[in-house]
């Protein structure tokens, strides 16, 4: 108990004015008296208003207010007995004094309600109801002599006298039951000190009455002193108790009525005092048998009690065990989440793996209605080997994870997004979404995409096809259903990069083919399957033949044709491309050799170079040895690459072409125009031309104004780093006479020249 010296002051002080009391009550001083008793009421009064506006207790308030009728009534008493009036059977000073019974009645209540949630409630009814009986009882036999008499003269002397001594009955035992009650904790002192005053308060009064009974009462006595004593104790309870609140000083204390206990002995006080009436042969008729009631009520409350506590006690071990239970089950749902995460994730990315996609698209299949879309997307990185080769795997996985991020940032539509195998992703989304709603998602995919991808100093540069497919009634199945994304997504990736396509099954014959092509792709016989085409290249304006470009062709002897624009992007997903593009560039060299010996000219033929290609180990040592076995001149042979050589790894790609360059061959930039990069390479690495895509040259009339200067723009771009240009798809003599006035210096297109095969090259350009 921390008691500071100022404190000590304070309480000492307030003590006062309450010996004043004591030395005019002692003294028998009626004046002093009659008026230092209201005045300490309404000390204690104060004080108690005090700590209620600093705590805002309401109890504090309810005393306060208890003291305060105290005060009141006695100075309505001094009145009264000044004008020579009998106040103690004054019904209006009655009923104010017993406004003070009622508040500490009232604010006792509120405190125990306080408290009760830590309480048993069946146990302190319990308590108090055998408390309450056997108080009653010992009254009844000590002070009513069990005879109905008394309480009936008392009753007579007023309704409000016989209400304040059943409140300050109930006051008393519902106190001391509460104490009785308690199993655990130590009561805090501050209580222990309202407590008192309360229980003082209570057994004052009913002193009060007995001697006012007895007409032994005289006003200003000892009885009045202790009135106020008791007023004044609870309210420096009630400081105390808020000085230590103000000090942070204090604990609130936790009592409880749950536990064990040996308090109940005390309750034998009860028979013992029974037994000393009896043997002190005061005039009051006791039987053994009202000593023996209450040895029978103490037994029947220990039983009772006991009963009450293991109920307790197992409620609690319930409820423990259900928490536990509760505990438990949280942890292993936890788990089980935890697990099934694991389960369900892609061991690289972030994103659901391929099974958990499976279950979702059944799932959802399984509760689709036709009000709902429901979609698949799938998205393929293009030339992702590309990466892995030129890169490394470990970049390659660097750039699927950082993709993959971006993926669970666009998806704000509850879409399951998982990676199906390497390259490629799979979105389930549904929803009332239309089909221009999907396209938009399907854009916004592609642009998030393709934005560039930052290592440190390293910048990759990826673009992804994107094929959706929409569920109806007759997909009928998940097999189905993703395989028409499937297939979307392959006709997206053959309309060039950054593209998607909805499903069409139109798209089922070039997908059967494609598959069939990579079949065929794992079969072939490159120096038997393949043939070199030439397409004449003329100088502008004088159209004198230059050179040719190889094209390749395959003719299967029983599927007839196919397209290079076809079975190339094939060839580069199932690596056939470095063998195939070794025999172009021999066959080509081999050619270059025997035209420009038999007809004593200096013709360039240029042949096609894909990514792969150019990025294989392999590919400058070959070139090199190729160059020196056929012992050709290298001016003779133009490389062709389109600019996604240079979207990949920049450094990898300015050493390739240096040694390129070092071998003396020229290079030129295939498709010019129709990629999506950046031209700033123009100036970074050496080129000798720009062939400018046939998609440009398409736009070239005269009544295209915009078109005819986009080329324009890109012949003075190439003029301006002084490398040279060439048109590539010529068909009109429009557009040669355009290009010819924009100063392009070559040309090639149908207009001039078709590819053909090698002999007939012979015969029409070279006879
Ligand atoms: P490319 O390199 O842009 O080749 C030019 C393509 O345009 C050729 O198609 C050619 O026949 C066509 N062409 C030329 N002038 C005209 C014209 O005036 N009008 C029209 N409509 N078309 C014209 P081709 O031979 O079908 O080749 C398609 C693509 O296949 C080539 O485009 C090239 O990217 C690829 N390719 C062809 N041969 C090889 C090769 O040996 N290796 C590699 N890696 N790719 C090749
Ligand atoms: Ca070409
Ligand atoms: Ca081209």
């Amino acid at each position: 108990m921390k008691v500071t010296s100022k404190s000590i002051l304070k309480y000492f002080t307030s003590l006062v004015p309450l010996s004043f009391v004591l030395a005019s009550v002692l003294l028998q001083n009626q004046y002093w008296s009659n008026s230092l008793l209201p005045i300490n009421a309404l000390v204690a009064m104060g004080i108690l208003l005090y700590c209620y506006v600093k705590t805002k207790y309401i109890n504090f308030l309810i005393l306060s207010i208890s003291s305060f009728a105290w005060g009141v009534g006695e100075i309505y008493w001094a009145f009264l007995e000044m004008n020579q009036i009998d106040a103690s059977t004054d019904i209006l000073v009655c009923s104010i004094y017993f406004i003070t019974n009622l508040c500490l009645l009232l604010s006792f209540f509120m405190f125990t309600y306080q408290h009760s949630s830590k309480w048993n409630s069946v146990q302190l009814y319990l308590d108090s109801f055998f408390i309450g009986t056997m108080s009653i009882l010992l009254v009844w036999i000590a002070f009513f002599n069990k005879d109905l008499i008394i309480i009936r003269e008392m009753l007579g002397s007023g309704v409000t006298s016989m209400l304040s001594i059943i409140f300050d009955m109930i006051l008393a035992i519902g106190v001391l039951s509460w104490l009785f009650s308690i199993r655990s904790g130590k009561v805090a002192f501050h209580d222990k000190v309202i407590f008192f005053g309360i229980l003082l308060f209570c057994f004052i009064d009913i002193l009060f009455y007995y001697t006012d009974f007895h007409n032994v009462y005289f006003s200003n006595s000892l009885i009045d002193f202790c009135y106020i004593l008791s007023l004044q104790v609870i309210a420096f309870g009630v400081l105390y108790k808020v000085d230590l609140k103000k000090r942070s000083a204090y604990s609130s204390t936790t009592v409880t009525n749950i536990g064990s206990t040996n308090a109940w002995l005390y309750l034998f006080i009860f028979p013992l005092a029974v037994f000393y009436l009896k043997i002190s042969a005061i005039e009051v008729s006791i039987k053994t048998t009202d000593i023996l009631l209450f040895v029978i009520l103490i037994f029947l409350y220990r039983v009772a009690s006991k009963y009450v506590q293991l109920s307790i006690q197992n409620e609690s071990l319930l409820l423990k065990e259900r928490q536990m239970n509760e505990l438990l089950e949280k942890r292993v749902e936890e788990q089980v989440a935890e697990l099934s995460l694991l389960v369900n994730r892609d061991t690289l990315t972030p994103l659901y793996n391929r099974s958990y996609f499976y279950l979702c698209v059944d799932k959802t299949i399984g509760s689709y209605s036709p009000n709902d879309t429901l979609a698949i997307m799938i998205i393929d990185i293009d030339r992702f080997k590309t990466i892995n080769d030129s890169f490394g795997h470990d970049m390659g996985d660097k750039v699927l994870i950082a993709l993959s991020n971006r993926l669970l940032e666009w998806n704000q539509y509850g879409a399951v997004i998982s990676r199906l195998s390497g390259d490629e992703c799979a979105i389930l989304i549904a929803g009332s979404y239309t089909k221009k709603k999907i396209q938009r998602l399907c854009t916004d995919l592609i642009r998030l995409c393709s934005e560039p991808i930052t290592f440190g100093e390293i910048v990759i540069n990826v673009s992804v096809s994107i094929g959706v497919a929409l569920y109806s009634k007759e997909v009928n199945n998940r097999k189905t259903f993703m395989k028409h994304a499937d297939i979307a997504m392959y006709r997206a990736k053959s309309l060039g990069y950054n593209k998607h396509q909805f499903y069409n099954p139109l798209f089922d014959e070039d997908f059967n083919r494609n598959s069939k092509i990579e079949l065929l792709l794992k079969q072939i016989d490159v120096e038997k399957d393949f043939e070199l085409y030439y397409q004449p290249q003329f100088s502008i304006p004088d159209m004198t033949l230059i050179g040719a470009e190889a094209l390749i062709r395959w003719n299967h002897p029983i599927h007839g044709s196919i397209p290079p624009n076809i079975f190339i992007p094939i060839a580069e997903e199932v690596n056939r491309i470095i063998v195939i593009g070794k025999w172009v560039i021999q066959e080509t060299l081999k050619q270059t050799q025997a035209w420009n010996q038999r007809y004593q000219n200096n013709l360039k033929i240029g042949f096609n170079v894909s990514v792969r290609q150019f990025i294989d180990h392999g590919f400058i040592s070959f070139l090199k040895t190729s160059l020196d076995e056929a012992g050709i001149n290298a001016e003779w042979l133009d490389a062709e690459l389109t600019e996604s050589v240079m979207i990949t790894d920049g450094n990898k790609a300015s050493v390739i072409l240096k040694q390129m360059n070092k071998l003396g061959l020229t290079i030129s930039i295939d498709d010019f125009g129709a990629g999506y990069s950046s031209l700033s390479y123009l100036n970074k690495y050496h080129f000798d031309r720009i062939k400018i895509d046939k998609s440009l040259i398409d736009q070239v009339s005269y009544d295209n104004v915009s078109g005819v200067n986009v080329v324009k723009a890109a012949i003075s771009m190439a003029k301006a780093v002084g490398i040279k240009v060439l048109a590539e798809g010529v068909e009109t003599q429009e557009q040669l006479k355009i290009l010819t006035s924009l100063g392009c210096d070559e040309m090639q297109g149908y207009l001039l020249g078709r590819p053909v095969p090698a002999d007939v090259f012979e015969k029409v350009y070279l006879e």
